[in-house]
């Protein structure tokens, strides 16, 4: 809390000497998040706080141990180097990792049962601890807040009906994929397609079998294309499909594959005849941004429309 300058003089603020020692102590046992003292070798010196078990595991066996005995040969390294970052900066340092109990040797067996996330907020103290330098390092629970940010950004970046990728994450990965490409040169495909007729669709059939076939459309590609090709939901009936490491002579190949799967797809398990047409372009040196591979595909794909459809063009 921050006080108005000037009204400090009156106000009677409770400073730590007006505590006994019992008292402080009784305050940082009463600390919500556990306040680990640990030295630059990576010792626990001491344990505050943090005393709710739904939240945290009961650390003070850790004490008097050294961080490489408890923790895996990986997460203690982290640990030193981070408690060295601290040391160094004297600033407050701010780092993010997760503990499960199988992590960490010789815990008591209340406490969380699956990984924790923790953010931990880590001090250099002013003075040395059994010889050596040490910081305090706070760590909270966030796990919970973790999970909600994961959960909003999934829903941010998909497609409820297909699961898809929404237009928005596209855009992202495209920018991504293209820097990538003016970097390293790697040639990324980008397929564009469209379903045919898809009005007659919802018109015949009614609004929820039109939706069937959207994601019959969607399971298609997720089985037919590869782990690493990125699958958007453009909106309405239009998808884009980004192809890393992959030239537009095998990305036509890829595309007409589909288009055929799709359309076999639709008519075995919904009974119905359904198309598609797409454009197809792949990122080119003279490109000045993804956009211009998506205008290509744009026009591909309208070229495939107006040939009639049920096609893929190559532009
Ligand atoms: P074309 O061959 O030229 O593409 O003809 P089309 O009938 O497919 O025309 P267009 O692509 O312009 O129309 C797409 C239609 O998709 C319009 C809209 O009614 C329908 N649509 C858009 N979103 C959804 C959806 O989420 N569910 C369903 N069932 N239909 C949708
Ligand atoms: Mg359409």
């Amino acid at each position: 809390m921050s006080l108005p300058t000037g009204r400090l003089e009156k106000i009677e603020i409770a400073r730590e000497s007006d505590f006994s020692h019992q008292q402080l102590y009784f305050i940082l046992s009463a600390l919500p998040d556990p306040c680990f003292i640990l030295t630059r070798s990576g010792r626990y010196a001491a344990i505050f706080g943090g005393k709710d078990s739904r939240f945290y595991h009961d650390g003070s066996s850790l004490i008097g141990r050294n961080i490489h005995d408890v923790l895996q040969y990986e997460k203690a390294n982290r640990f030193v180097r981070e408690i060295d970052k601290a040391l160094a900066s004297r600033t407050l340092h701010i780092v993010e990792y997760s503990l499960s109990g199988s992590d960490i040797k010789g815990l008591e067996s209340a406490g969380p049962g699956n990984a924790i996330w923790f953010e931990g907020r880590v001090q250099a103290l002013d003075f040395p601890v059994d010889g050596e330098d040490a910081v305090i390092w706070v760590a909270s629970n966030i796990t919970e807040k973790n999970a909600v940010e994961n959960r909003l950004r999934h829903q941010s970046e998909t497609d409820a009906l297909t699961g898809f990728f929404n237009r928005r994450k596209l855009m992202d990965v495209l920018a991504l994929k293209f820097e990538l490409f003016q970097e390293e040169h790697i040639p990324t495909s980008v397929l564009m397609f469209d379903i045919d007729h898809f009005k007659t669709v919802n018109d015949e059939l009614g609004h929820a079998m039109g939706d069937a076939v959207l994601q019959a459309i969607a399971d298609v590609c997720r089985r037919e294309l590869r782990k690493t090709d990125f699958l958007a939901r453009l909106g309405g009936d239009e998808f884009v499909v980004v192809m890393p490491a992959t030239h537009r002579e095998h990305g036509i190949v890829i595309a007409n594959r589909l288009r055929q799967r799709i359309a076999a797809e639709i008519g075995d398990t919904l009974k119905h005849h359904s198309t598609i047409s797409g454009g197809l372009s792949e990122f080119e040196r003279s490109d000045t941004s993804f956009e211009d591979v998506m205008k290509r595909a744009d026009d591909g794909l309208y070229r495939s429309k107006r040939a009639g459809r049920n096609q893929i063009s190559t532009i």
